[in-house]
C-alpha cells in the first residue's frame, strides 16, 4: 500500500518544527521530507539535516527541471520540496511529513489530492510576534515580512482538513501525532 502524505502548515513561528519533532521522535516510521531553501541557514542548521541550502541559481535550475512536488517564494526566499525523495518513499509504503507554507499546501493539494493537511494556529497573533521576535532568528524587516503573511495564512486555516491550535506543547503534538494515525482520515 502507497504510504500517506500529511502536509503541515501554519505561520512562522508557530512552532510546527517543534511538534513534528515531538511525532518523528514517537513514530520513528516516519519520515521528514527535508526542503530545499535558498535562504541562509540558522546558527545550528545543518545542510542536508534542517534543509538542502542551494544558491538561487542551483535552485532556479532544480525548479527548472521539474525536480519541485512544490515550491514558493516566502518572506524573500525560495523553499521547495524536491519530489523524487518524496514520491520513491511513498512508493515503498512510507508514511510521508511535508512542513511547507500555504502556498505549497495548494500545490500539493492540486498534484496529490489524497494528501491530509494539517494548519497549526498560534494561541493569537500577539502570541506570534512575540515568539518570532523572542527567537532572535530573524532582523525586524523579515519578522515584520513573516508577521504580514502569518495574517494571510491564518486567514486561510478553513481550507485545511484539520486545524491544531498550539497552546500547549504537550497536547498539540498528542493531537498531531492522532491526527497522523487515524485511519479515518485516509480519503
Ligand atoms: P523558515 O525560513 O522559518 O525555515 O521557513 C519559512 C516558511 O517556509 C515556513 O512557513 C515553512 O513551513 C516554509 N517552508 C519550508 N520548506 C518549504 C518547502 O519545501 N516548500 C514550501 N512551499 N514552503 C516551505
Amino acid at each position: 500500500m502507497a504510504g500517506s502524505v500529511t502536509v503541515v502548515a501554519g505561520p512562522s513561528g508557530v512552532g510546527k518544527g517543534t511538534l513534528i519533532r515531538r511525532v518523528l521522535a514517537s513514530d520513528t516510521d516516519l519520515w521528514l521530507s527535508v526542503s530545499a531553501t535558498t535562504r541562509a541557514p540558522r546558527p545550528g542548521e545543518v545542510d542536508g539535516v534542517d534543509y538542502v541550502f542551494l544558491s538561487a541559481e542551483d535552485f532556479d535550475n532544480l525548479r527548472e527541471a521539474g525536480g519541485f512536488l512544490e515550491w514558493a517564494e516566502f518572506a524573500g526566499n525560495c523553499y521547495g520540496t524536491p519530489a523524487a525523495p518524496v514520491t520513491d518513499r511513498i512508493s515503498r509504503g512510507v508514511d510521508v511529513i511535508l512542513e511547507i507554507d500555504l502556498q505549497g499546501v495548494r500545490q500539493v493539494r492540486a498534484n496529490l489530492p489524497a494528501a491530509r493537511t494539517v494548519f497549526i494556529s498560534p494561541p493569537s497573533i500577539d502570541a506570534l510576534g512575540s515568539r518570532l521576535a523572542s527567537r532572535g532568528t530573524e532582523d525586524p524587516a523579515a519578522i515584520e515580512r513573516r508577521l504580514a503573511a502569518a495574517q494571510d495564512e491564518l486567514a486561510a486555516a478553513g481550507e485545511f482538513d484539520c486545524v491544531i491550535v498550539n497552546d500547549d506543547v504537550e497536547v498539540a503534538a498528542n493531537q498531531l501525532l492522532a491526527w497522523v494515525h487515524n485511519p479515518a482520515n485516509e480519503h
